[in-house]
């Protein structure tokens, strides 16, 4: 009998022993292949032996300290590998413990920097439907998801208002092109920004790939140029969150390096200590810094684990490896292969409805009917299902679950490490595949179509 408080609390899930590289094995020996590192966690997958070294040599050398009190060098040498260069404009960083965690200094950093400006109306947030970002209360009201918000209703804040998600498998209309489609979301945006009144927004927020809501979604061509353009008009700030997304996971080390943009606070997370360490950060623009700085000269906020030593060795030597093993040409080259196994094995599937992704990060969306996208009734719970059907060919894949009103529909999402095999992706591939045949073979006619 398990005493851990599980998910579900009717079957307990395998209990999990060892890992090496992209394999875990459980208690029972059997090995399986870790095919999204948890939810996109385990970028280099599992225990890589530098990064167990450098966790061992800092737990030796100084396990913890206040960040109150001091800073260590280990959270000093992160900070100057990610932002020491100023991509984007970005000079600062804050190390937390999680992806909430960040997101819930996100916010505060932002109305922070308002308040130290002297605009203390700018209290709202907008973000977007069918996104997440995170399960503590604030990050929870900031997020769209409908199935993870409603249990929790009324959320604490009422400073949150959401606009539509730029998903073109099911927001795109018919006969639009993709500049039209962007600049349609864009002017949504700018009429909320009217609705609720221009000089009292604090920020947009946004996942430039929509992670574990959707699916790996990412926004049209021009997208996210419009809406930083809506920010900047209006004088609000742009929180890009790259919890899931970012950290090299769609072959470049941020993905809206891939938008021709950057945002003014950013929260990391997951691939940030690769799963090695629970670690989360913000990394921020140097006007955002420069106003604190200019200000009170403190950001009002911490955790007792802030910039924890420990977990920013492990993030730092995961950091080494990934621009000491060229692992960012190695993502885009091994995302390529997966999606073009996917589109293989699946793009004519009558129940994948969609294929997309950028690096290693792809996910299939499926549907009860490919030509009216029309999505599974979501008590049949098919993303489980397929989840349960890849663990038994062998492989873990990250579940989805779709809604009943159509929004949008179950998906699998896909995230391998980015030092894996060919042959590990070519077996991702081959137990999708034979995952979502299995389910969809086995439906009853009727949740077919
Ligand atoms: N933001 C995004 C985009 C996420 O995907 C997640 C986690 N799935 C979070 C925030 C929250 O991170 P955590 O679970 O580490 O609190």
């Amino acid at each position: 009998m398990t005493r851990i408080l599980h998910r579900s609390s009717r079957s307990a899930p395998p209990v999990a022993v060892s890992a090496q590289g992209a394999w875990i094995t459980q208690a029972d020996g059997r090995r399986v292949l870790d095919a999204c590192g948890g939810a996109a966690v385990s970028c280099l997958g599992h225990g890589h032996p530098r990064v167990v070294e450098a966790i061992r040599r800092q737990a030796g050398q100084l396990d913890y300290v206040h960040s109150g009190a001091f800073s260590n060098q280990a959270a000093e040498e992160l900070a100057e590998v990610l932002v020491g260069h100023e991509p984007g404009g970005l000079a600062g960083a804050y190390f937390v413990s999680s992806g909430s965690e960040a997101m819930e200094a996100a916010l505060k950093l932002a109305r922070q920097y308002f308040l130290e400006r002297g605009q203390a109306r700018r209290q709202r947030f907008i973000a977007r439907r069918q996104s997440y970002h995170g399960n503590t209360l604030g990050a929870l009201a900031a997020g769209g998801n409908a199935l993870r918000r409603a249990p929790y209703a009324p959320l604490l804040a009422d400073a949150f208002s959401h606009v539509s998600p730029a998903y073109a498998y099911r927001g795109q209309q018919a006969g639009e092109g993709e500049a039209a489609y962007a600049a349609r979301l864009a002017a949504e945006l700018e009429a909320e920004f009217q609705r609720l009144g221009p000089d009292t927004v604090a920020a947009f927020i946004a996942e430039p790939v929509v992670g574990a809501t959707l699916g790996c979604v990412p926004a049209p061509a021009g997208y996210f140029r419009a809406v930083r353009e809506v920010c900047d008009r209006h004088g609000a700030l742009l929180i890009l969150d790259e919890v899931m997304c970012g950290m090299g996971r769609t072959g470049t080390l941020h993905a809206w390096e891939q938008e021709g943009i950057a945002p003014d606070i950013q929260t990391v997370a997951k691939g940030l200590g690769g799963g090695f360490q629970p670690i989360g950060g913000l990394l921020i623009a140097g006007h955002v810094l420069d106003a604190i700085r200019d200000g009170s000269g403190s950001f009002k906020h911490g955790h007792t684990y802030v910039a924890h030593p420990i977990a920013c060795a492990a993030a730092l030597a995961v950091q080494h490896v990934i621009r000491e093993e060229g692992l960012l040409a190695q993502v885009q080259s091994l995302g390529q292969r997966l999606r073009q196994g996917l589109e293989a094995r699946l793009g004519q599937h009558p129940h994948v409805g969609d294929i997309r992704g950028r690096g290693l990060f792809q996910a299939i969306e499926l549907v009860a009917d490919r030509d009216s996208k029309a999505t599974f009734d979501p008590a049949l719970q098919i993303n489980l299902r397929v989840r349960d059907a890849a663990l038994e060919a062998g492989m873990i894949c990250y579940p989805g679950g779709g809604t009943a009103d159509g929004l949008h529909g179950d998906h699998a999402l896909l995230a391998p490490p980015y030092n894996a095999s060919s042959a590990e992706i070519d077996l991702i591939v081959e137990s999708m595949a034979t995952a979502v045949e299995t389910v969809t073979a086995s439906l009853p006619r009727e949740a077919r179509a």
